[in-house]
């Protein structure tokens, strides 16, 4: 699905996101942060995240759309039935939606519901932009699927593959259990020195 317009939210560079993410495992996936792995992306998208950030979570028919956050008092992370059966049966898609929409969650819901508070009526347009004249790392689809990437594959555990020469993207997705796609992403992207 592709969304032409998204609010604006609060710049976010990478190294702010990837401590978020690092900050969130810390508290509640530990072992996540301690030798390359699988995160337990079921686990912490259906309870620990939701416990530990303030949100709710449900799966729910939701059509077309793989999943959504809802910006509200607590705010709401929705996924698709099928994409919950996908991740009770770990697949990459549904991984990588359950850590986009938890990166919504972690980064997005409070300031979403500010905005909305203190929209005046014919101001709720100031909060919507086309994508194109977004800068990235004012995109919330962005700062999402960059956080997604940073919980899948987290930089604690990566780092230490890649100083002891482990760069292949094939295996990388293997370790992680995600899909080439992102692993390859996360390689290109990845804001550190080696
Ligand atoms: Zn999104």
């Amino acid at each position: 699905m592709s969304i032409t317009h998204v609010p604006v939210v609060a710049p976010m560079k990478k190294r702010e996101i990837e401590n978020r993410v690092h900050r969130l495992l810390a508290a509640v996936s530990p072992k996540t942060l301690e030798s390359p792995g699988p995160t337990p992306m079921e686990e912490i998208a259906e309870f620990s995240a939701p416990l530990h950030l303030g949100y709710s979570f449900e799966p729910r028919d939701l059509g077309h759309a793989l999943g959504m956050m809802i910006p509200g008092k607590p705010p709401e992370v929705l996924l698709d039935l099928s994409t919950y059966e996908d991740l009770l049966l770990e697949m990459h898609r549904a991984r990588f939606t359950a850590a986009h929409e938890t990166g919504h969650a972690d980064l997005h819901a409070h300031q979403l519901v500010d905005a909305m508070v203190s929209m005046r009526p014919g101001q709720g347009t100031l909060y919507r932009r086309p994508r194109r004249e977004l800068q990235a790392f004012r995109d919330p689809e962005w700062q999402a699927n960059y956080y997604a990437g940073c919980m899948l594959i987290p930089g604690a555990t990566l780092l230490p593959l890649l100083r002891q020469g482990v760069r292949d993207p094939g295996q990388i997705s293997i370790i992680y259990n995600t899909s080439l796609e992102v692993a390859e992403i996360r390689l290109q992207k990845l804001d550190i020195q080696l």
